[in-house]
């Protein structure tokens, strides 16, 4: 049976219904011919009346009695002798038909107005049932075979013969609607899906075009503009003989010579070789519109064609401190981004460049660099200028919970310990006059960022308006660039609730060589010194808000009282036997390499004035938005007991120049989040890896149940131990 039959009753088979049994002719008096398709007769209803031939036929079938006629014979001979009958014979007839029909009208009457009311009236019910039913379905109820019933009273009702088949089938059709229409609900909450996602598609596909066909147009502006510089390169190349020089060959003045060997004299600027004849060549490129070699000219004259505005700029470095000076000097200083417009907003006022005497007091704030960083600063001209700084070879970390558990670390140099100050002004100075712009004393206002790359970013500065091709946030923790970014909300902030107190301290006597890093590990927070000179260490104590306010207001000597017990006080918790016996055996099994021998840092006997600020580590979700990037601060902070933070933001600086270069040299939009992607992955990648790992170095030292104190304990002496692990750790914290 197909789905469209099988609600149908009148294609469901014949079977005893079991709510509602068929009423027996007998029982209830109404006479139904079994397997009869007649509606049931009522016996109350006024018989027919019986028309004037049979009353004829009647009196003709006595004179047939006992012939043995068939019945064919029979109806012929009654109706041959209708047809012969007389008038005034069949009139008798005719007169009885009449009475009879008078009766049958009468009865009917009086049967109408008794009965039919009655019966009549389930069905108006039915009816107005009937109204509420769809159309589709009055079908299916009209073609229900109907039952009757008397009720108490002797009245007789009709209703439905609904077999169990029936309520089976109607049933089956119920849960198939049922069942459709959870579909249709379903398909019209997935078509809304698949269109809003087709929607969205078609966004991105809108946009994408946009980008490509300003690609497209860059492209083909480029390859032009390409093909014009190389026909004037060849023809003035044309009378001209290149001497070999620097490992480059003599060459033909041949058009595809010419260009081998420009190639080569690029790879060899960007690597930092120059030919020692390469300053003479230079001229005769720049006579001959040598950009062409070095695209991110050429990218930036396109870009200068979409708006050549003089408040417009290729790159504006919002901030700057160490990051975003290191930012502007990289920029100036590859080739192949040098000749983009850059502009560093700092609201703060210009740095002294002149170098500063030996005697003047060093400032609070310095940092630890690590061979990376330095090698970036070496690499770009600034580390020459550098006038004064603190070297650490051996690195000693212990704690206070767990007396015996120590670290030592040493190496020709671990990191170089600069004054924030003295960073800022080497930078300044290696960046030569005209290299960028510099604005001191301008407070960015703000910072709108486009929806996508077909227009630029616009800058609001106190009085003035600047346009940009691409928008670096070095600005710091509070970044605005940061907040200009579409999804700015989406940055992850850890509160350590603590603060630090940072000064400079100095050791009773002159020692031969201040080069460790001291770091011990109270239960408050670690307390640290970074050598300056021989008898001077930079001081960061970073502890609870409320302790760094009372260290704040302590007199000199109650702090350095303060200090000098933190560094060598007794152990926090008196040691246990069980705390003992356990780093005994630490100290056994990692026998083969007997780990270092306790030291104490000197003692600080004067301290320069104190600062104290707040700790917090933070990382932005997105690193890049269309024509806009994060670096250093403003893109992710973290404890500074690692050392990291600013070498974090170094790294950043040479990623970035990199894939900004990557851009240009493919001739493309340095401010598209497709340019910028790499630096996001590659630098969310290394950065959060170090940043969970000093999260997790924090939340392990400020643990003091004991069952961790000791795991530590023992993790350090073994870790202390084991040469292959600390170069590991070693070669991790060299790098940025
Ligand atoms: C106590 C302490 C010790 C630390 N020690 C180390 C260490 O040893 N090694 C290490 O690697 N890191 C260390 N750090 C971290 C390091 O100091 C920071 O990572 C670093 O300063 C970040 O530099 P930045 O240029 O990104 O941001 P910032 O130094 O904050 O510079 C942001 C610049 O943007 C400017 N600016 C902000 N807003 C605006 C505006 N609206 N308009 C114009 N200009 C604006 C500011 O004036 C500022 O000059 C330490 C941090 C602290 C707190």
């Amino acid at each position: 049976m197909s789905d469209e039959t099988a609600g149908n009753p009148a294609n469901m088979p014949a079977g005893p219904s079991v709510l509602h049994p068929k009423p027996s002719s007998k029982s209830d008096g109404v006479k139904t011919k079994p397997g009869s398709k007649r509606r049931p007769v009522d016996p109350l209803k006024p018989k027919q009346p019986l028309s004037a031939y049979v009353f004829y036929s009647k009196d003709a079938f006595k004179q047939l009695k006992g012939k043995g006629t068939d019945h064919q014979s029979r109806v012929k001979f009654l109706s041959d002798g209708w047809a012969a009958l007389p008038k005034e014979e069949r009139q008798k007839y005719e007169e009885m038909a009449e009475v009879e029909s008078e009766r049958y009208k009468r009865e009917m009457a009086a049967y109408r107005q008794k009965h039919l009311q009655k019966t009549k009236e389930p069905r108006l019910s039915g009816k107005t049932q009937e109204a509420q039913v769809p159309a589709a379905e009055k079908k299916i109820i009209k073609s229900v075979p109907m039952a009757t019933s008397r009720d108490e009273s002797g009245e007789l009702w009709s209703f439905p013969a609904f077999s169990a088949e029936f309520l089976e089938n109607n049933r089956k059709l119920e849960e198939q609607h049922r069942v459709l229409k959870e579909k249709i609900v379903l398909v019209k909450e997935e078509s809304g899906q698949l269109e809003a996602e087709v929607r969205r598609l078609n966004g991105a596909v809108s946009l994408l075009d946009g980008e490509t066909k300003e690609r497209e147009a860059l492209t083909a502006a480029c390859e032009a503009y390409s093909k014009a510089i190389k026909n004037l390169i060849v023809s003035e190349f044309s009378s001209l003989v290149i001497p070999a020089s620097g490992g480059l060959p003599a060459i033909q003045p041949k058009a595809d010579n010419v260009m081998v060997y420009c190639k080569r004299l690029r790879e060899a600027f960007k690597n930092g070789v120059c030919p020692p004849n390469f300053h003479s060549y230079r001229e005769l490129f720049r006579q001959t519109n040598w950009e062409i070699f070095f695209p991110g000219v050429v990218g930036r004259r396109m870009v200068r064609q979409f708006s050549s505005a003089s408040n417009h700029y290729d790159v504006v470095i919002c901030g700057g401190g160490m990051v975003g000076l290191a930012a502007a000097l990289a920029f100036a200083r590859d080739p192949t981004t040098r000749a983009q417009r850059v502009v560093v907003i700092e609201q703060g006022k210009p740095p002294k460049t002149d170098p500063v005497p030996n005697e003047a007091p060093y400032g609070l704030r310095s940092v630890a660099l690590n061979p990376s960083t330095v090698r970036f600063l070496e690499r770009n001209g600034a580390w020459e200028h550098v006038h004064r700084w603190g070297t650490i070879r051996s690195l000693q970390v212990w704690e206070s919970v767990i007396a015996d558990s120590r670290i030592t670390f040493e190496s020709d140099e671990i990191a170089r310990v600069v004054e924030n100050d003295e960073l800022i002004r080497v930078m300044k100075i290696a960046l030569k006059d005209g290299d960028v712009e510099f604005r001191y004393g301008a407070n960015l206002k703000a910072v709108e960022l486009p929806r996508d790359s077909s227009s630029v970013a616009k800058l609001t500065l106190e009085g003035d308006e600047i346009t940009a091709s691409l928008v670096v946030g070095a600005d710091g923790a509070k970044s605005l660039v940061r907040k200009a970014m579409p999804n700015s909300a989406r940055s992850l902030t850890w509160e350590y609730d603590q603060q630090a107190v940072v000064a400079n301290v100095n050791f009773s006597l002159d020692c031969v060589e201040n080069e460790i890093g001291w770091q011990r590990f109270l239960k408050t927070g670690p307390i640290a010194y970074l050598p300056l000179t021989t008898s001077m260490s930079n001081l960061i104590w970073s502890t609870t808000r409320n302790h760094a306010k009372d260290l704040m207001k302590l007199s000199d000597e109650d702090f350095l009282l303060a200090v000098n017990d933190a560094f060598v006080s007794a152990n926090d918790d008196a040691m246990s036997p069980l705390v003992d016996s356990v780093m005994k055996f630490a100290r056994q099994v990692s026998v083969t390499n007997p780990p270092s021998v306790a030291q104490l840092p000197p003692r600080a006997v004067s301290v320069s004035k104190r600062a104290s600020f707040p700790i917090a580590a933070a990382h932005a979700v997105n690193y890049v938005a269309p024509r806009g990037v994060l670096i250093g601060d403003a893109a992710h902070r973290v404890h500074p007991m690692a050392g990291m933070g600013v070498n974090l933001g170094f790294g950043d600086v040479d990623c970035l120049h990199r894939v900004v270069g990557d851009a240009l040299g493919l001739g493309g939009d340095i401010g598209t989040t497709a340019s910028l992607y790499p630096y996001e992955s590659e630098r969310q990648r290394k950065n959060l890896t170090k940043m969970l790992g000093i999260d997790a170095l924090y939340r392990l030292y400020r643990a003091q149940f004991l069952p961790i104190a000791l795991a530590r304990g023992i993790g350090l002496t073994l870790t202390d131990s084991l040469v292959p692990v600390k170069s590991w750790i070693m070669d991790q914290a060299s790098r940025y």
